[in-house]
């Protein structure tokens, strides 16, 4: 038991709130398994939680159970209202609920730094918010670590090295910002319904500046024609970028004949100097 609220299941029958695939919903129930997932993102007492798709709770109680200063939770289903209200009551004024959905929502303005992020992620958005909180206007980003609940083959793209087939344009950009793990592996039975896939968690921690220079758009622009044509040799692969191509690789110490998932976080950001005409 980690707190005296009704268990999961009954919470569900009672709301009525049977999951709904058009919301991406597939809920954790078991309570030790949602506080696990909550200290896995470190020491909740001293940060504000931002957490996508509280769904009916259980990841937001093991959050709340494991002592975080202050829940923000974002809900596109209404039906969960309810649920959520209850959770707020039994820990006053910790817990504030915003109905809305997450990609349009301004949850900055609810929020006082240092911010973790913790969410059982909706898959039909996890990886484009993903993508939103790594790449800012500036950086450092609002929050200092994000802990995400990932389909395994995505949790995979992030964390992946050189020469696998998950490296590509994912892991670079995580990577290049920020430390990445796989803190949890869960297998489809965890969730309710359970999904056709195995999930996994994701910690990831933000440095404060990038691993290696580079302008943010140049690296992107280069590592996104790289992977475009993955199969093909980079001096071939990147033909649009730039008319010399060919010599900027070299000079960028990188085989002109190498394809993209062979080059390193470092090469690359190197190869966007280059193109940028920073040879320093
Ligand atoms: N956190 C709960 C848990 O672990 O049991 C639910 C996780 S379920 C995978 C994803 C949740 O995200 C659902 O409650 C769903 O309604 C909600 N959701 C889906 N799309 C959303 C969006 N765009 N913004 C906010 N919440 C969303």
């Amino acid at each position: 038991m980690i707190d005296n609220l009704a268990p999961l299941r009954d919470v569900i029958r009672t709301h009525d709130l049977r999951a709904k695939k058009s919301f991406g919903q597939n809920f954790l129930l078991d309570l030790n398994l949602t506080a696990r997932i909550a200290r896995a993102a470190g020491d909740l007492s001293v940060a504000d939680v931002l957490e996508v798709g509280p769904g009916p709770g259980g990841l937001t109680r093991g959050l709340l159970a494991e002592g975080a200063r202050k829940v923000l939770a974002i809900e596109k289903d209404p039906r969960c209202l309810p649920a959520l209200a209850e959770i707020a009551a039994a820990y006053p004024d910790r817990l504030v609920v915003i109905e809305g959905d997450a990609l349009e929502v301004d949850a900055l303005e609810f929020l006082t730094p240092p911010v973790k992020i913790v969410s059982n992620l909706p898959y039909n958005v996890g990886t484009e918010l993903l993508i939103r909180w790594m790449t800012p206007a500036v950086w450092p980003p609002f929050w200092d670590s994000l802990t995400l609940m990932f389909q395994r083959e995505v949790a995979e793209r992030i964390v992946a090295r050189p020469g696998s087939k998950a490296y590509g344009r994912l892991a670079l950009m995580v990577q290049w910002r920020a430390n990445a793990r796989i803190v949890l592996s869960l297998p489809p039975e965890a969730f309710t319904p359970a999904p056709k896939v195995s999930s996994a968690v994701v910690h990831i921690t933000r440095l404060d500046t990038p691993r290696f220079p580079a302008k943010a758009k140049t690296l992107e622009r280069v590592i996104a024609a790289g992977f475009n044509q993955r199969r093909k040799m980079l001096r071939a692969a990147l033909r649009g970028v730039h008319p010399q191509i060919e010599d900027l690789l070299r000079a960028a110490d990188i085989a002109p004949t190498a394809r993209a998932e062979e080059i390193g976080l470092e090469a690359w950001c190197r190869l966007a100097r280059h193109l940028d005409g920073d040879t320093s």
